[in-house]
């Protein structure tokens, strides 16, 4: 009986394959990020107004517990991860988006969080923070194959000691870019001005990220990128160990408020939310691009023998028309509450393909 209503449920499945797989496109995920999700994240989450200092003291931690909420309310794998500098303990924020199909590839996008002293840093850095939560917030809620990480860093202005103490910890995995957004909402030039939709990108090492990430600026947030070797910010780290790593940064590098008290989001014309925006869609089009779009959340390799076949399609029909969130694999994130003809969909998107190991440790 049980070979019968199998033979029966792979007949329907095939002949369904033809259809497309559901699923959001890299231009639907890039319309997602919002100016008013940027603003309230520049504005309420990270303590870059007058008079706050993210230095050192109580607005350095409450920042650094909003932005790890933050992640663990998009659904994140999120943590800190401490390091020791100079006299104390000092955290990075880390969320993780685990790949369904490669979780062991991995591509970051980060921002250092800390700000010098006597300043509230909105440009130097809120601004990149604020673009890392809003990428996290578009970007998961969908699924890719490769795994996201965003991190905010620590300790940038003393030495980029965050990124150097991250890249230690995990020089082992398999990162195929860092995107480091450091400085991306000042720009003084007015929209249609022939400087306004540009973005500066500077690396250390010249790798294909550079022509990939110019690329997906102009594609998806109409933004050209100048390219200039160098840029001091956490991107070197990555760079030194041997990843591929860029700075991306607003075109304007003449800010008369950075590293003072006036790097407020209360300074009239320090921010710009429209430009950082578009700058933050141009970097949601290159992480989903290059993780690539998934039709399914979690691995159709149910049985773990890192191959998607046929015992693999029967488990699932095993679960045919049940709860479990296990077999739900599609649509993604969170699948549509039964084990049906979509998830069949997804499994067979991946027929005959190698599925690979797990990825970065849990938290
Ligand atoms: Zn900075």
């Amino acid at each position: 009986m049980r070979t019968v209503i199998s033979l029966a449920f792979l007949l329907i499945v095939l002949g369904s394959q033809g259809e497309a797989v559901s699923g959001a496109s890299v231009i639907e995920l890039v319309n997602q990020v919002s100016v008013d999700s940027y603003r309230d994240f520049l504005q309420n989450d990270l303590f870059a107004y007058d008079g706050a200092n993210r230095h050192y003291g109580y607005e350095h931690y409450l920042a650094r517990q909003r932005i790890l909420e933050r992640f663990e309310g998009f659904g994140l794998v999120a943590g800190l991860e401490p390091f020791r500098y100079s006299s104390g303990l000092d955290h990075n924020v880390v969320g993780v988006l685990p790949g369904a199909i490669r979780p062991g590839e991995t591509y970051i996008v980060g921002a250092h969080y800390d700000a010098i002293g006597g300043s509230p840093g909105a440009h130097d850095n809120a601004s990149g923070v604020a673009g890392v939560l809003e990428a996290a917030r578009v970007l998961s809620q969908h699924a890719f194959e490769a795994t996201v990480i965003f991190i905010a860093f620590d300790r940038e202005e003393q030495g980029l000691r965050g990124s150097a103490a991250y890249v230690d910890a995990h020089a082992h995995e398999d990162i195929r870019s860092m995107v480091n957004l450091d400085c991306i909402c000042y720009q003084p030039a007015e929209f249609g001005d022939s400087d306004y939709a540009r973005a500066n990108l500077r690396y250390t090492v010249r790798t294909d990220l550079v022509d990939d990430l110019a690329l997906a600026m102009e594609s998806y947030a109409g933004l050209r990128c100048a390219i200039d070797f160098g840029g001091h910010s956490d991107h070197v780290r990555f760079s030194a160990e041997g990843f591929a790593a860029v700075l991306l940064r607003s075109i304007a590098t003449d800010n008369p408020y950075i590293h003072t008290p006036l790097d407020s989001v209360d300074t009239p014309g320090n921010v710009n939310y429209e430009y950082a925006t578009q700058l933050t869609s141009g970097v949601v089009g290159y992480l989903a691009t290059q993780a690539r779009l998934a039709p399914v959340w979690r691995s159709p390799d149910f049985n773990g023998d890192c191959k998607v076949d046929i015992q693999d399609l029967l488990i699932l029909a095993e679960h045919w028309g049940q709860d479990d969130p296990s077999f739900d694999i599609s649509p993604p994130p969170l699948g549509d509450g039964t084990v049906d003809i979509q998830d069949a969909e997804g499994l067979l998107h991946y027929w005959g393909w190698e599925i690979p190991g797990s990825g970065p440790e849990p938290y």
